[in-house]
C-alpha cells in the first residue's frame, strides 16, 4: 500500500506538469523553458507555490502575490491524474501494461482539456501517442505477450488504429457530404483514434467508439434540453472520446463480457 501512495504522489506531480502542457501547447510556448508564473500578476512562482494540491489548499485558492483566484481546474487535473495512476497500479500491477496505461492517461487528460478549451487536438500530442503506442506494441511483440488491456493478437493494436480512425474518417466524410462541407467530426478526433487503437487494440477501440457516441449523445441531449444550448452549437468531441477510452481501459473487458458473453 506504501507503493500505492507513492504512485498517487507521482500522479499528482505528473498532473501538475499536465496543467503546464494544457496551458502552453495551444499557445506554442515551450513546456520546459520559462518558469511557471501567475496567470494574473506574472510573478514567477516559487517551488512552495507549485506543490500539487497542497499549495492550492494552503493558499485558499488565491495567488500569494496578487490575491487573484486560481482556477479549480489546476488541483482537479492533479487529483484526477493521481487517482487514475493509482487505479492503473491497483488494476495492472507493476507491469508494462501499467506503464503504458500511465502514458495513455497523461496524454488523454491533456487532450481532454485542450480540446475542451480550444476545440483542437494538437498534432504533437497525436504524434507522441503514436510513437509511444507503437513502441509498446513492438515491445510486446518481441516479448511474445500481447496481454496489454485487450491486445489479443500480434496485430490487434495496428488493426485497432486502422479500424478506429477508419470508421471515424468514414463518418466524417459522409457527414460532410450530407451537411455540405461541415463535418460533425474533426480530423483531430480521427487521428486520436489511431492512438487509442494502438494502446487498446481493436476490440476495446470499437467499444470506445460506441461508448463515446453514447456519452456524447447523452451530454448533447442534456445540454440542448436542460441547459437550452443552441442545437447547432459546436461542442468538442474529444472529451467524450477520452472518457470512453478510460472506461474501456479499466472496465472494457468486463463490459464486453457482460454485453456479448465472450
Ligand atoms: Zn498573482
Amino acid at each position: 500500500m506504501i507503493f500505492g501512495i507513492y504512485i498517487f504522489l507521482v500522479g499528482l506531480c505528473i498532473g501538475s506538469f499536465l496543467n503546464v502542457c494544457i496551458y502552453r501547447i495551444p499557445e506554442d510556448i515551450s513546456i520546459v523553458a520559462p518558469r511557471s508564473r501567475c496567470g494574473s500578476c506574472e510573478t514567477v512562482l516559487k517551488p512552495l507555490d507549485l506543490i500539487p494540491l497542497l499549495s492550492y489548499a494552503f493558499l485558499g485558492g488565491k495567488c500569494r502575490y496578487c490575491g487573484e483566484r486560481i482556477s479549480l481546474r489546476y488541483p482537479l487535473v492533479e487529483l484526477v491524474t493521481g487517482l487514475l495512476f493509482l487505479l492503473a497500479y491497483l488494476q495492472f500491477g507493476m507491469t508494462i501494461t501499467m506503464v503504458g496505461s500511465m502514458c495513455f492517461i497523461a496524454l488523454l487528460i491533456t487532450v481532454f482539456f485542450i480540446d475542451f478549451d480550444h476545440m483542437i487536438i494538437p498534432n504533437e500530442l497525436v504524434a507522441l501517442g503514436i510513437v509511444i503506442g507503437l513502441a509498446i506494441n513492438v515491445y510486446l511483440w518481441i516479448g511474445g505477450q500481447y496481454t496489454m488491456f485487450f491486445l489479443s493478437s500480434k496485430s490487434s493494436g495496428i488493426i485497432g488504429a486502422l479500424v478506429g480512425s477508419g470508421i471515424l474518417l468514414l463518418i466524417s466524410i459522409i457527414s460532410s457530404l450530407i451537411y455540405g462541407g461541415q463535418s460533425a467530426i474533426g480530423m483531430g478526433d480521427v487521428k486520436l483514434f489511431a492512438v487509442i487503437g494502438l494502446f487498446l487494440g481493436w476490440e476495446l477501440t470499437l467499444l470506445t467508439l460506441w461508448l463515446s457516441f453514447i456519452i456524447g449523445g447523452i451530454i448533447g441531449v442534456v445540454l440542448i434540453f436542460v441547459f437550452k444550448m443552441d442545437r447547432k452549437a459546436a461542442i468538442p468531441f474529444g472529451p467524450f472520446i477520452v472518457t470512453a477510452a478510460f472506461v474501456s481501459m479499466f472496465v472494457g473487458s468486463k463490459l464486453i463480457f457482460m454485453l456479448f458473453g465472450i
